[in-house]
């Protein structure tokens, strides 16, 4: 009998071999992709394990479907089931206009605090590319997921909450850079030290669990000096604090720099990365989007605030093959709660043509069995999905990039993922 996961008292999950993961399909394309994802997970767990090990997956509802069915976008039962089964994944939500919802996904992470949004960004060769070397871009982002600009707190120009706003800034606070005084909207931007620092702490330890050379803090502190700067103080401060003989910073650098000049930081540094420590640094967000054109290699994991990481998500993802193939993951990784999703949204101009790349999701679908110590599984779809690839029978994303490619509907391209298991 299929059983839930759950967390053991070291802090590490504990998963039976026939375990119930929830799923929510999605709206727009999500039936077509999620329908041929769940085949592929199941022929790969069952290929990888020989029936000792199964999911018994369980709906859960969200987006149009839990609308017409019950009323509600997000029912409180579905937010309910992603706690109890720690575990589950989910296809694009459409955001619906009007109501007071922001966002369904952001409700989803702000809910169970999953604030760690995990997304690697790797090339399977073949892919088209607009870059000449995709191959160099391998990274991991790991984007803070429930504070800065996306907290939702703005109000709009002229509504009284604006002019109150706006009032207590100009006569409490004494603000006098407002450009256009009652013509101003405003959004607040809240970034802590406890919000920096647990983001951070996961994708040092990420860096270190996984053997990569570099955590990357990428932030604009130059002009947001005590939001987006905090975060890259905070992001030191973990390193130093509580990973300090596994890492070495550039702001230890730049201390001894100040200290002893620059050849004997420099020296300093080579020495502790010889000996593989891991090399903490930081670049300005502008910066970073010219340096992951021009220079890709140089980056591994990389740390960042919530707008930064949606901004360098998609350009990432654009070098290796876009969005249809970007996969990701929303983490807490204290209570272990997770939910693994495509990165794309429902594109509803294509529900129901069964003619998208379900890549995405089923990439995410490996995190989650990585995640779940199912790596055998993972490998055995990543492989077949390159595979597939190779052989240039694909969904209409690529197909019109590559040329002498076969073009397969999302069913077919399923179907082959799984024949070259
Ligand atoms: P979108 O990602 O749905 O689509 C943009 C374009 O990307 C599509 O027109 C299509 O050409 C391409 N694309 C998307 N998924 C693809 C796939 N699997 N294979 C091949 N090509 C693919 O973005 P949008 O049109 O801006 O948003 C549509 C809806 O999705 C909105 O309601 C938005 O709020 C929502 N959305 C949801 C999520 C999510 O659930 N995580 C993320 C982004 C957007």
């Amino acid at each position: 009998m299929a059983e839930k996961i759950t967390m053991g008292a070291d802090g590490k999950l504990l998963v039976p071999d026939h375990v119930i993961v929830p799923f929510i399909e999605g709206d727009g394309i999500g039936p077509d992709i999620w329908k041929v994802a769940q085949q592929v997970f199941d022929a790969a767990i069952a290929k990888a394990y020989n029936g000792k090990r199964a999911i018994e997956w369980k709906e859960m509802l969200a987006g149009e479907k839990a609308f017409k069915q019950t009323g509600e976008w997000l029912p409180a039962e579905t937010l309910q089931i992603a706690k109890e089964y720690i575990v589950s994944i989910k296809g694009p939500l459409t955001t619906p206009i009007g109501g007071g919802i922001r966002s369904l996904n952001v409700a989803m992470r702000q809910d169970l605090d999953l604030y760690a949004c995990v997304r690697p960004v790797k090339w399977f060769k073949g892919v088209p590319s607009p870059v000449v070397h995709p191959e160099q871009v391998d990274m991991t982002i790991f984007r803070e997921n429930t504070e800065d600009i996306y907290a939702g707190i703005e109000w709009k120009a002229g509504s009284p909450e604006a002019q109150k706003f706006e009032k207590f800034l100009v006569e409490e606070m004494g603000v006098k850079n407002i450009r256009f005084v009652g013509d101003s909207s405003y959004g607040v931007k809240p970034v802590s030290s406890q919000g920096s620092k647990r983001l951070v702490r996961a994708a040092i330890k990420f860096a270190l669990e996984n053997n990569l050379p570099s955590v990357t803090l990428v932030h604009k502190g130059n002009i947001m000096k005590y939001t987006e700067g905090g975060f890259k103080t905070w992001g030191y401060e973990v390193a130093r604090e509580e990973f300090g003989d596994k890492t070495f910073t550039w702001d230890e650098w730049d201390q001894l720099k100040k200290q002893h000049g620059e050849a004997h930081a420099n020296e300093v540094q080579r020495k502790a990365l010889h000996e593989g420590k891991l090399l903490v640094k930081d670049v300005i967000a502008d910066n970073f989007l010219q340096q992951i054109l021009i220079a890709p290699k140089d980056y591994s994991v990389v740390a960042t605030l919530n707008l930064n990481g949606d901004y360098i998500s998609d350009a990432l993802a654009a070098e290796v093959g876009g969005i249809g193939i970007a996969p990701g993951a929303n983490i807490n990784y204290k209570t272990g709660y997770a939910v693994f999703e495509a990165t794309h949204g429902t594109a509803p101009k294509f529900a129901g043509t069964d003619s998208m790349n379900p890549s995405s999701v089923i990439l995410s679908g490996c995190m989650m069995l990585e995640y779940m110590g199912w790596k055998e599984a993972a490998d055995l779809i990543t492989s077949a999905l390159q595979a597939t690839i190779m052989r240039k029978r694909v969904t209409i994303d690529f197909y019109s990039l590559m040329s002498g490619a076969t073009l397969l509907k999302t069913s077919e391209f399923g179907k082959e993922i799984i024949d070259n298991m």
